[in-house]
């Protein structure tokens, strides 16, 4: 090999060198730029989650609520309901009415604030007999089971209902198939009777009591230490879960419906109850709802 022989034999030995050497270069970068690239969003992410402001704990983790009111509305309907549901519908809260037929019957307005309310799927309704034992004829009405019998199929065929649950007219009494609870003895036969025809007579736990001229009696303040203490003492038929008892037309007066919507918010800025209608209460039957609610009645 001569000497120009040797040089171009040097020269294709450093050519392929360097071609070999910038392969493995772009090779590398080929490899290993998109890792690097992401590593580097991953870090940059992190600096800026990082440099957030910390979320107070109470806002990530929902309290649990393990409570549950069932706000109950007697009487209905008459003026004081229509203020109610403008209550329940404004906090998107669920109400149960227990009505008596002849308030329904009796003149055309009260119609319709029935129809407003059996339209509406925020509440349901509920057979409070049709006479209120005979316009509040207590003992005789009681002292009468067939009276009492009539009087509430009387409610169910002038107004439809889609449960069987009923509230007995001044009567705490419950009949279900795990409870039996009569508050006076002397209707104990009517409230039997009421059962075996298939109806399911619902009591409460805890009333907002009134006055002879139809005024609350407790401040929303009371109320709501009232509830507390029922929940507290586990002094409910069933634990966590609370009948509340009221009535429409104690809340007809500005300032009384005033402190209804105040209760009701007070009670939801608590955020550990849920607002349910009694016939999701745990001790129903399955199938208590039955009939469709959207019947009108003209
Ligand atoms: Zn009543």
């Amino acid at each position: 090999m001569n000497s120009e022989q040797r040089r171009f034999s040097k020269r294709s030995k450093l050519i392929t060198a360097l071609v070999v050497f910038f392969s493995l270069i772009s090779a590398a970068v080929v490899y290993f730029y998109p890792r690097l690239k992401q590593a580097s969003i991953f870090d940059k992410t992190n600096n800026r989650e990082d440099s957030l402001p910390a979320i107070p704990a109470n806002k990530i983790i929902p309290k649990k609520k393990d409570k549950t009111i069932y706000l109950t509305f007697d009487d209905g309907p008459c003026t004081g309901s229509r203020t109610v549901m403008n209550i329940l519908k404004q906090e998107q809260i669920q109400g149960s009415f227990f009505i008596v037929g002849l308030h329904v019957c009796k003149s055309s307005s009260q119609k319709i604030i029935y129809n407003e309310m059996k339209k509406n799927n925020q509440f349901e309704i509920y057979n409070h007999s049709y006479s209120h034992a005979l316009r509040n004829r207590f003992k005789y009405f009681y002292s009468q089971p067939k009276t009492v019998i009539h009087d509430f199929e009387q409610c169910e065929d002038s107004v439809p209902f889609s449960t069987k649950i009923i509230r007995l007219p001044g009567r705490n009494t419950w009949r279900m198939e795990t409870v039996n609870f009569t508050d006076i003895r002397a209707s104990k036969p009517a409230a039997d009777s009421l059962f075996k025809h298939g109806f399911l007579p619902m009591g409460w736990d805890l009333e907002w009591h009134f006055t002879n001229h139809s005024q609350l009696v407790q401040s929303e303040e009371t109320m709501l230490k009232e509830i507390d203490t029922c929940f507290a003492r586990n002094n409910t038929r069933i634990g966590n879960h609370l009948i509340l008892l009221t009535h429409d037309r104690t809340f007809e007066r500005p300032e009384d419906s005033a402190k209804l919507h105040k209760f009701i918010k007070d009670l939801k800025s608590r955020n550990i109850y849920n607002f349910e209608v009694v016939s999701k209460y745990p001790l129903l039957p399955k199938d208590t709802i039955g009939i469709p609610k959207t019947h009108v009645i003209n």
